[in-house]
């Protein structure tokens, strides 16, 4: 038996966990007391980490007229190019949940092909702060837009601890939720903007998330006039990083897209675009898809603890970790893509 180290995926908090690693499969983790961001502290997504290695997909599958079929990593690729060469436009949509170094490669990839690419995230590109986590005990006033007390435990851990210290805890939403119940107000409204001018003193931080991405400019522009702190708190573990190399398209956009082939690269199958229009799609995931009526072909990739590489979490700390598990019959992205390339040059 290994316990060893790597960040937990699960959100863009980027806490520390120890997995259990048994003969080369995970079978549960332990907190990782040291750490700067959750010090031992994990919620049960952290805790059940160990699980999304469980039930992976294994071999690249075609869907034909009876049900998707396993075919081979050859077949795959030769349908790849086939389906590259003969399709325009063609779109890669990918997660913020590859690594940085992925991001970089892929970048690589589209740029050499001519092939569009975006990072599926409600966040603009903005010039985003570095925060210190632990600053959060420090401030007088916090708002709060969107649940994050309930989704981002470990940052809500944070925000409790500047309540105990006497900060005035401010959540603005529509809607009743865990984070609503345990501030100190709460604005039932959406003039979001108005309550922020009105309520914001100089040690102020504000802290939201994808709900009110769409506020992004307007609270960058509060931030620059009052010399404010704020956190967007990003969509998936690795968003921030991705978003240095790949621009960010939001769900709408992408639904306005109308490509001939799609290429969506989600390790964890969390993107649930319904609405987009493709005449093939690629579907690249460790799981099944949540769209999988409108998927062509599916091919297996790595996730996290499956590989080395880094993530940049919201705060904008960038962190190594190592690969750990095995990954028998899995190509690497970077393999994927030069036998693509070399595929079409022959052609
Ligand atoms: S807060 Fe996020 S990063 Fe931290 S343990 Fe929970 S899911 Fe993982």
């Amino acid at each position: 038996m290994k316990i060893e180290h790597t960040i937990c995926p699960s959100c863009s908090i980027g806490c520390g966990v120890d997995i259990i690693n048994m003969a080369g499969r995970a079978v549960g983790t332990h907190p990782y007391r040291r750490h700067p961001i959750n010090e031992g502290k994990v919620c049960k997504n952290g805790r059940e980490a160990y699980k999304l290695t469980k039930h992976r997909l294994k071999h690249p599958q075609l869907k034909t007229s009876k049900g998707f079929k396993k075919i081979t990593w050859k077949e795959a690729i030769e349908r790849i190019i086939e389906e590259i060469s003969s399709r325009t436009p063609i779109y890669i949509i990918t997660s913020g949940a590859i690594t940085n170094e992925e991001a970089q490669r892929l970048s690589k990839f589209a740029r050499k092909l001519k092939i569009k690419l975006a990072l599926y995230s409600n966040f603009p590109r903005a010039n985003y702060p570095q925060i210190n986590i632990k600053n959060i005990e420090k401030y007088e006033k916090i708002f709060i837009l969107g649940d994050i007390i309930n989704e981002n435990p470990l940052l809500g851990r944070r925000i409790l601890k500047a309540k105990d210290k006497g900060a005035d805890i401010i959540a603005i939403d529509t809607k009743i939720t865990r984070t609503t119940i345990n501030s100190t107000r709460h604005y039932k409204a959406d003039n979001i903007i108005e309550i922020l001018k009105g309520e914001l003193i100089r040690d102020s931080l504000i802290i939201f998330n994808k709900k009110f991405a769409n506020e992004t400019e307007s609270i960058l522009r509060l931030s620059e006039s009052k010399g404010i702190d704020f956190i967007p708190v990003f969509e998936e573990c690795n968003t921030r990083g991705v978003m240095e190399h790949i621009p960010p398209l939001n769900e709408k956009m992408i639904d306005e897209i109308n490509a001939n082939l799609f290429w969506i690269i989600d390790p964890f199958s969390r993107i649930t675009l319904d609405n987009f229009k493709s005449e093939f799609l690629i579907f690249q995931s460790a799981y099944e898809s949540k769209i999988s009526s409108k998927v062509d072909l599916v091919i297996p990739t790595t996730i996290w603890c499956e590989k080395k590489g880094s993530y940049t979490n919201t705060f904008g700390i960038t962190q190594k970790f190592q690969k750990i598990l095995p990954t028998p019959n899995i190509l690497k992205d970077s393999k994927i893509f030069d036998e693509i390339i070399e595929g079409l040059s022959q052609r």
